[in-house]
């Protein structure tokens, strides 16, 4: 992470004080000059290398032709540090996770694809009971972390999910992609013309729910699609 600012790192001392905040993933205590994860958890999440990102854009999103790029900083693993962190974000209101998130997510953006001409950011919304059952969007978070690095606008009132769909988990690529069809609608198509937009999820596994996103704001008019997320999956 990016150094913090001698204020923020002054104002953590004292509240750690009064208030000590832990590590989203390991749980111990954090120290004045750590945010959200703890230093050895962070360093412990697998990067996704250059060759991974390639392999894996080639896989979900090539044929498709909906997403012109994908990035993702890191590689989800089971029972790791990252599972651990976007659990606390899904299921432990700890929404300062996907803050925290998103803005890795955003300085990776800035380095390795400062090609990108990004007008819009949207986070992948959720269906409205599964939102209620939630309390909130996860993906609303990292997005919203994007949108503050980046001086961006991010909206979650565009794109509306109007099919409640069951777990994808066990579901392969082509039953998954059946099952999301249709699950997005556009609310307001003028926002959305002519724009370059990134789309954000919390994990990218088959890439297709972000693709079924991206193919009907293609059709209402955006220019390209781009879409990360924090980590990829299997
Ligand atoms: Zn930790």
């Amino acid at each position: 992470m990016s150094s913090l600012g001698e204020t923020k790192l002054f104002i953590n001392s004292v509240l750690d004080l009064i208030l000590p905040r832990f590590c989203c993933a390991c749980k111990i205590k954090l120290s004045s000059d750590e945010d959200t994860m703890c230093k050895s958890c962070l360093s412990n999440i697998q990067k996704a290398s250059k060759e991974r990102l390639k392999r894996e854009f080639d896989r979900k999103f090539l044929n498709n032709n909906i997403i012109s790029d994908f990035f993702s900083p890191f590689v989800f693993e089971k029972d790791k540090e990252l599972q651990l962190a976007i659990h606390s974000l899904k299921y432990e209101n700890k929404f300062p996770v996907g803050i925290f998130l998103g803005k890795i997510l955003a300085n990776k953006i800035k380095t390795d694809r400062s090609d990108w001409n990004i007008d819009l950011i949207i986070p992948i919304p959720l269906h409205q009971l599964k939102k209620a059952e939630r309390g909130y969007n996860q993906s609303f978070y990292i997005a919203r972390g994007i949108g503050k690095i980046l001086n961006i606008t991010f909206s979650h009132r565009i794109v509306k999910r109007i099919k409640y769909t069951e777990s994808q988990t066990t579901m392969t690529l082509n039953e998954r992609a059946e099952n999301i069809s249709g699950a997005f609608r556009i609310r307001n198509k003028n926002s959305v013309k002519g724009k370059n937009i990134l789309l954000v999820d919390d994990v990218i596994t088959t890439g297709a729910t972000i693709s079924e996103c991206g193919k009907i704001l293609l059709e209402a008019g955006a220019k390209n699609i781009y879409a990360v997320s924090a980590a990829i999956a299997d």
